[in-house]
């Protein structure tokens, strides 16, 4: 699904760099499934999201979804949808893991940062996507709004869970950070963090610590190479990702994956870029280390060493780029235009993984 604004031009390179590697496994035969989904699917079919695009989702392994704009879309259409927060919601994507990682060569506020966020997906205080029907914010009278903030045990667990495990994965320090405001939001975030104490149990293997929302984002611009997994509730999410993207490089470099107990589906964190579509210049490599970040997911559900190595390769072809520094993006100080820089991405694929 391309998305809006850069989509477009980023999505297709993410499809060329991953069916690269693809094409060098025998054991790998990806089949590739484009759907209708934004702006472009509002003019040639009359809605942003069709019905036979979440059907068609349902019968696929993992998605890549391009950013959506959904700001431009006409106000007064019930058919202009925001698409993501149906598509997670409606398939239980709960957990929204997105990395931060400099790179020596990428000119960054802070050198060695190396952190994910796991963010809640599916509540919290987004209003369209809180409540099963109406919206979580209403308006009793014009000079007052009311906003709901849905913190649920099922989906606290799940995010946590999913924090737990990337820790370990990971391997590094080992180490999760549950970032919440308990202080205040005594019963919401109390729960929250209620819920990552109790799965924290059975990670003994994992340290856990616990952090203010205000201290962490202090923090987090200060010493960002202390930590490792951060699990917090999705408005705190949201903006703590874009903060960590900021740190590493900007939005071109911060990627991310929305996972559920059956699906998952790579959407980078940044939003459709609007000052730079249409020019060929965004930066492919968040959208590209989605959909690596998927091929890894799908691998090690499916027990997939291939698929696995796909992400791997990707990962390592883009940390070639960027050092090697002839094939960047404007974002990162280079001249080259998205496909170049992809194109760089897959001829070193093919000359040093082949
Ligand atoms: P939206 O309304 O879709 O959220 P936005 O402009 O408010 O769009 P982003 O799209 O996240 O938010 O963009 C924020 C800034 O980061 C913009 O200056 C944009 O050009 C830059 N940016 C975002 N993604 C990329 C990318 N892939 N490559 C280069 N620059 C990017």
């Amino acid at each position: 699904m391309d998305g809006d604004g850069i989509g477009p031009e980023i999505v297709p390179e993410a499809v060329r760099v991953v069916q690269a590697v693809a094409s060098m496994k025998e054991d790998l035969d990806i089949e590739w499934v484009h759907l209708s989904v934004g702006y472009q699917s509002l003019l040639e079919r009359g809605e942003t999201l069709p019905e036979s695009t979440l059907s068609g989702l349902a019968d696929l392994d993992g998605w890549i979804l391009g950013p959506i704009g959904h700001m431009d879309y006409p106000k007064d259409n019930p058919r202009a949808v925001n698409p993501h927060p149906i598509i997670r919601k409606r398939f239980s994507l709960h957990s929204n893991i997105r990395p931060a990682r400099s790179h020596p060569s990428i000119s960054s506020i802070h050198e060695d940062v190396d952190l994910v966020i796991v963010r809640e997906n599916n509540e919290g205080f987004q209003p369209d996507r809180n409540v099963f029907a109406g919206s979580g914010e209403f308006m009793p009278s014009p000079d007052m709004v009311v906003s709901v903030r849905v913190i649920s045990r099922g989906n606290s667990e799940f995010v946590a869970r999913t924090a737990f495990e990337l820790a370990r994965d990971r391997g590094a320090k080992r180490r999760v950070t549950i970032v919440h405001k308990n202080t205040v939001f005594k019963m919401g975030c109390g729960l929250f963090v209620d819920c990552c104490r109790e799965v924290s149990m059975d990670y003994p293997d994992i340290q856990c610590d616990e952090v203010v929302v205000d201290t962490f984002a202090m923090k987090l611009a200060m010493a960002p190479q202390e930590f490792d997994v951060i699990v917090t509730t999705n408005m705190f999410g949201d903006i703590l990702s874009d903060e960590a993207g900021g740190l590493v490089g900007g939005l071109g470099m911060a990627p991310g994956l929305c996972v559920g107990p059956k699906y998952a589906m790579a959407q980078a964190t940044h939003g459709s870029a609007p000052d730079i579509a249409g020019k060929g210049i965004a930066n492919p490599y968040a959208m590209v280390v989605s959909a690596a970040m998927l091929m890894s997911w799908l691998g090690q559900r499916a027990g997939d060493r291939s698929a696995i190595e796909v992400g791997d390769v990707i990962s390592r072809a883009m940390d070639a780029v960027l050092a090697d520094g002839r094939h960047l993006t404007p974002d990162l100080g280079g001249s080259a235009g998205s496909t170049q820089m992809a194109d760089a991405v897959i001829d070193h694929i093919r000359r040093v993984e082949a």
